[in-house]
């Protein structure tokens, strides 16, 4: 796509928008940078060294009036500017998609509705075992934007992707794409509509063809189903699935404790999965698409092996914090859905005070039930969903608990777990009620924790 002298408009002035504007100045673009709220400083500060266009707390005329626009992540499909550049049958692209437009390199791209960020670090993890060239960028803290230029033949993109990022792509095209699971989050963005979301993320094997791999997980009815139907395309992506519970017929899956990569009807014992760095079933799946990806990239098994053993985590996924006599607390604060609590609560076989709540996004909590049953004996909800939780789980188990502040929550947990126990903050909640975003959230909670 050659952009020079295009007059491209960018809505939505945080990370990915800047970097983007930044990218298609240096390409010869004339950008104009729209944002409907204000800018920060920061923002603002490197747009004016680059002498790029903007304006803040509005759309103008202008906005509405490039060649094409491209639609930060934070700025929805329904917004006025996208409609309106839809209506008038002009092009609306994501961040993603521009910068792949000036890509060189071998792209691995994963998502999912959990989990992308563990896999996109556990990938750059076993590229930097196996001693391999690789950059991380996406939807991760670093846009794509920022890394394109330093893109080449040698050097894998890992990235991860969102679905709003998939939304408006046109011709990115990973040579690995994974999907991990597809299950309810977002949907607010989505016209609550299921099915639109999970399309949003089969989009990311649209453009791949038989030179290409498509990594997915077959324990997930939605996921499954659609590998189906893609192995009808024509020139259809080779397909690599994973399983927890089932033998696959080529990908990765569990047999006898061994996690086993079976490819091309070759099979290879990789590891006993009791050597896997992290714990929890939804981990033993992104270690196998981790796995998966490194084998379709020619990775050695003994790199991935090791990769596998010696992942640490992501800070806030299931984050050991500290054991105080006998008691291990644990900041999962990054579970701001359903679906990632249930694995995490899935992780234990132990005893749990579960700390829950935050800003409800419209959450099915009976989905939680049996678990709790089973495990949880007493709930301390915080935040704005503290009435749902109480409607919903509160009979669930023994003891129901409401707290003003994580700090209180904190404390409380205390008081009631016992020696060889597990006190869990896994919210199933954004966090902005209370907190600036889930980071804050999740290192105060570590805070009150220390301070015990
Ligand atoms: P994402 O980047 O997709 O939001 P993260 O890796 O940040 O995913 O993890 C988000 C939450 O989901 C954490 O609570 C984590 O423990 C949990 N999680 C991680 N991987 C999975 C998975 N494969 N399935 C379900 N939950 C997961």
């Amino acid at each position: 796509m050659n952009v020079e002298n295009k007059h491209i408009v960018v809505a939505g002035a945080a990370r990915s928008g800047v970097a983007v504007a930044k990218l298609l100045k240096k390409k010869g673009a004339i950008p104009f940078v729209t944002d409907f709220s204000s800018i920060s400083s920061e923002f603002a500060e490197q747009l004016r060294a680059e002498s790029i266009e903007f304006e803040q707390n509005q759309h103008s005329e202008k906005a509405m009036n490039g060649d094409f626009l491209v639609l930060s992540p934070g700025v929805p499909t329904s917004s006025k500017i996208a409609r309106n550049y839809l209506n008038t049958g002009k092009k609306v692209f994501s961040e993603i998609e521009v910068a792949s437009w000036f890509n060189r390199s071998p792209i691995v791209a994963v998502t999912g509705s959990n989990g992308k960020t563990t896999v996109a670090n556990w990938l750059a993890h076993t590229w930097k075992v196996a001693n391999q060239e690789h950059l991380l960028a996406g939807n991760i803290g670093t846009a794509f934007s920022d890394h394109v230029d330093e893109t080449s033949k040698e050097i894998t993109a890992l990235l991860e992707v969102s679905s709003f990022q998939l939304d408006h792509i046109d011709q990115f095209k990973p040579d690995i794409s994974i999907i991990l699971n597809i299950t309810e989050d977002h949907l607010d963005r989505y016209q609550n509509d299921f099915n639109m979301y999970a399309k949003s993320k089969f989009r990311i094997a649209e453009n791949q063809d038989d030179s290409n791999w498509f990594i997915y997980n077959d324990d997930d009815p939605v996921l499954s189903n659609y590998a189906e139907e893609l192995s009808k395309k024509e020139e259809a992506p080779r397909l690599l699935a994973f399983s927890s519970d089932n033998e696959i017929s080529n990908g990765a899956f569990v047999r006898d404790g061994k996690l086993i990569l079976k490819i091309n009807n070759k099979e290879e014992q990789l590891m006993q999965i009791g050597e896997i760095g992290l714990s929890g079933t939804h981990n033993l799946q992104n270690g196998m698409a981790t796995a998966l990806a490194a084998r379709a990239s020619e990775i050695k098994n003994e790199f991935i092996r090791e990769s596998l053993q010696t992942f640490e985590g992501v800070e806030h996924r299931l984050e050991e914090v500290r054991n105080l006599k006998g008691v291990r607390y644990v900041n999962d604060s990054k579970a701001t859905n359903i679906n990632a609590v249930w694995f995490a609560l899935d992780s234990y076989n132990m005893p749990i005070v579960l700390i829950l709540g935050g800003r409800d996004k419209g959450n099915d909590w009976s989905v939680l039930e049996h678990q709790i049953r089973e495990k949880v004996h007493t709930i301390v909800a915080i935040g704005e969903a503290k009435s749902a939780i109480k409607n919903q789980l509160g009979k669930v188990v023994p003891n129901y608990m409401e707290a003003d502040t994580l700090k209180q929550a904190v404390k409380l947990s205390k008081k009631k777990a016992k020696r060889g126990e597990v006190v869990l903050l896994s919210p199933a909640c954004s966090s902005f009620d209370m907190f600036e975003n889930y980071e804050h959230r999740g290192n105060e909670f570590k805070q009150a924790v220390l301070d015990l």
